[in-house]
């Protein structure tokens, strides 16, 4: 069985109830992979038209007009009209054949594309748990999108026919199981489990090892996934914005923002007045150091939290050999062994429990 902790919130950060929208950046960067075609600068391009092809197409998130194709990125100019490249199309269709449903997947560049090939699994787990500490984009979403996501549940299950739908949501979040389980009567098929709030139950091996199941038996998809299908499966269009949350707590409410994919960093900072002097910037996951720069930073597909902590003077001080990376690391790597930590999956665990605050784990770059 894998290790679990419950992480104590304990820095002062507060959020709103709203979710923030910024839709309408002036321009959008998109960045290229090695080697890969294409559009070309002064090119006009409607809101989902294919910019290129990699692992999986990439479309505009906008209308507008490219002003800068480098080797490593592209730039789109804002023309506010959102004008689509197909015109809307929401299907009322619930039943694919598993080909159907990888091919939409394929055709508008679903972004956890890993799971292409585990759309026959046995069980489905969607993973609605506050998985990551002052992380509640995926709880909005919870919240603001229950219909579209019960309605993709509803065509998962049709389409992949899966001997288990389980859904996993927090114990403490009353009113989210309260909404979920107001709708049961028309998806009796969702078996609910509740979990405590534990990290890293975000990882599918070990949130069904929590559930008994054999992660080779699980399609895993998290809420964010859940979203992006409804968004290709049932309107037929890439996704183009997302949650993401911002916290610190030299902000009065940290608040979760709807964005588009491609939005500066640099812009959401002028725009909600974010604190830079002396900021530490960081992506994703509070208990892993991956500082950004905040003037290059740009939101794409894997951003889920922007965290902005005061940049600390301190130096931090000498290992003292407790052990204790060791013996809380949920895959039973010892941090301190540089042959073990190419199998660290940064959580960021060993980190956080350093009682001399050292900087453990795998780096993002060599991830
Ligand atoms: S927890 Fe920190 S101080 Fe303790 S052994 Fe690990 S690195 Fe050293
Ligand atoms: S070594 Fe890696 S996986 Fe283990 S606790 Fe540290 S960050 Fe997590």
């Amino acid at each position: 069985m894998y290790k679990t902790f419950q992480i104590k919130e304990s820095l002062p950060i507060s959020f709103q109830n709203e979710v923030e929208e910024y839709l309408t950046p002036e321009v959008v960067t998109i960045k290229l992979p090695p080697n890969h075609e294409s559009l070309t600068k002064n090119n006009i391009v409607y809101k989902d038209t294919i910019l290129f092809l990699s692992n999986y197409n990439y479309y505009s998130p906008i209308s507008g007009k490219i002003i800068v194709n480098n080797s490593h990125e592209l730039q789109i100019s804002n023309d506010f009209m959102e004008n689509y490249y197909q015109p809307q199309n929401s299907s009322r269709q619930k039943k694919y054949s598993i080909e159907e449903i990888r091919e939409l997947l394929i055709k508008y560049g679903f972004s956890n594309f890993q799971i292409l090939d585990q759309l026959n699994r046995k069980k489905i787990i969607i993973n609605g748990i506050n998985c990551r500490p002052y992380q509640i984009n995926q709880q909005k979403y919870l919240l603001n999108y229950s219909t579209q996501i019960l309605e993709t549940c509803d065509i998962l299950y049709e389409s992949l026919n899966p001997q288990q739908l389980i859904f996993a949501l927090s114990s403490k979040n009353t009113s989210i199981i309260e909404l979920y389980n107001n709708n049961i009567g028309n998806y009796p098929y969702i078996e609910y489990r509740y979990f405590n709030d534990e990290y890293p139950l975000c990882y599918p091996e070990i949130i069904a090892s929590k559930l008994t199941i054999s992660p080779e038996e699980i399609l895993y998809l998290t809420i964010e996934d859940v979203i992006e299908m409804y968004q290709i499966i049932k309107r037929k269009r890439p996704l183009s914005e997302k949650y993401i949350t911002i916290a610190s707590p030299e902000i009065d409410k940290s608040f979760v923002l709807n964005v588009k994919i491609g939005t500066s960093l640099k812009d959401i900072i002028v725009k909600y007045q974010l604190p830079t002097t002396n900021m530490l910037y960081l992506e994703n996951n509070i208990l892993n150091n991956d500082v950004i720069n905040p003037q290059e930073y740009i939101i794409d597909h894997t951003t889920q939290a922007i965290y902005i902590l005061k940049e600390n003077i301190e130096k931090p001080g000498r290992c003292i050999g407790c052990g204790k990376c060791n013996e809380v690391c949920p895959f039973d790597i010892n941090p301190l062994d540089k042959a073990e930590l190419v199998n660290c999956r940064r959580c960021g665990l060993c980190r956080y429990f350093c009682p001399q605050r050292l900087d453990l784990g795998r780096s993002k770059d060599n991830a």
